[in-house]
């Protein structure tokens, strides 16, 4: 993903988690990904930068396309520092990189690109396509044991799934309720697809030693009795031992989690870094087209154009 729209200030991705349990609604905006793809971020977020290693959070969609409409279309980018997670609930999406990497993302599946010192890749609604998009983007900062390190891709056409509880739960990446997903991460997190069925109260074990936040993406569900809304994201806090949640109709929700990272993040535009020289280095590698970030093959588009790096560190 990329966005367009992004401020030229480095942001700041820091500060401490709530230790106690916690339910914060926290406002998330309108963007636009690529040509035209509405997004609503959920992270980073002004009030809270980060849940655990996650430092991103797109949601987009449900959206019908016109029968003409070529869909989502983000030309090559480049990234640093971080991974960047696919998850559907509708339509395809075809990824391509600078390893060599095609790969046709459907519903239910994991692709999980790890950027370490730099990679790129293109992101496309494929040629012919289903009407139908729907689904989340996220950045997993990578800690310093691994930022520097070779980039790769990982697709996951299976991930766990379990019936909990009047729950159907989907282990997208990390570890939750004994089970480990396949996909390769760097610190201790957890993220689940969260289907509800028809009615009912249902308790969800956590790991209290993580941060998490949930948010809606279909029809109505409440946590600890509070009502939530659709698209919102409700940051949770840490020390929770489990959840609650209820729904009178059918819902869908994604938990994510992980131990509160301890390392301070810069996002800028695609990249995730420590300090602005690391910004500019990355920019100018990719404006100069240098082998850090390699080329993609196959998209029918130019490649973006890094925009300007402020010199002034935005905190808040
Ligand atoms: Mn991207």
């Amino acid at each position: 993903m990329n966005d367009p729209a992004a401020e030229s200030e480095p942001l700041l991705c820091a500060g401490a988690p709530s230790a106690e349990p916690v339910i914060e609604a926290l406002p998330v905006h309108a963007s636009i990904v690529g040509d035209d793809m509405a997004v609503r971020r959920a992270l980073p977020n002004k009030l809270r930068r980060r849940v655990g290693a996650w430092t991103f959070l797109d949601h987009y969609g449900p959206v019908t396309l016109a029968e003409k409409s070529r869909g989502m279309r983000v030309g090559p980018h480049p990234h640093i520092g971080l991974q960047t997670v696919s998850w559907l609930y509708a339509g395809e999406v075809l990824h391509r990189d600078s390893l060599g990497f095609k790969q046709l993302i459907r519903p239910g599946q994991l692709n999980l690109m790890t950027a370490g010192n730099g990679i790129s890749h293109s992101e496309e609604t494929p040629c012919p396509h289903a009407p139908d998009i729907h689904g989340l983007q996220f950045w997993i900062a990578l800690p310093e044991t691994r930022r520097h390190g070779e980039p790769v891709f990982d697709h996951y056409p299976q991930l766990p799934v379990m019936q909990r509880d009047g729950m159907r739960l989907t282990l997208v990446v990390g570890a939750g309720l004994g089970e480990r997903s396949p996909a390769r991460v760097y610190s201790p997190l957890t993220a689940f697809d969260v289907e509800l069925g028809d009615s009912g109260t249902h308790m969800l074990p956590l790991d209290p030693g993580f941060e998490h936040a949930m948010l809606v993406i279909g029809g109505e569900l409440s946590v600890e009795g509070k009502a939530m809304k659709l698209s919102a994201l409700y940051y949770l806090g840490c020390g929770r031992e489990r959840i609650t949640l209820a729904n009178d109709k059918p819902a869908r929700a994604f938990l994510l989690g992980g131990v509160p990272f301890g390392e301070d993040v810069l996002l800028w535009w695609n990249f995730a870094a420590r300090n602005t020289v690391e910004m500019a280095a990355a920019r100018a590698d990719w404006e100069t087209h240098a082998a850090r970030f390699g080329e993609v093959r196959g998209y029918d588009g130019p490649r973006l154009t890094a925009p300007e790096l402020g010199t002034r560190l935005k905190t808040r």
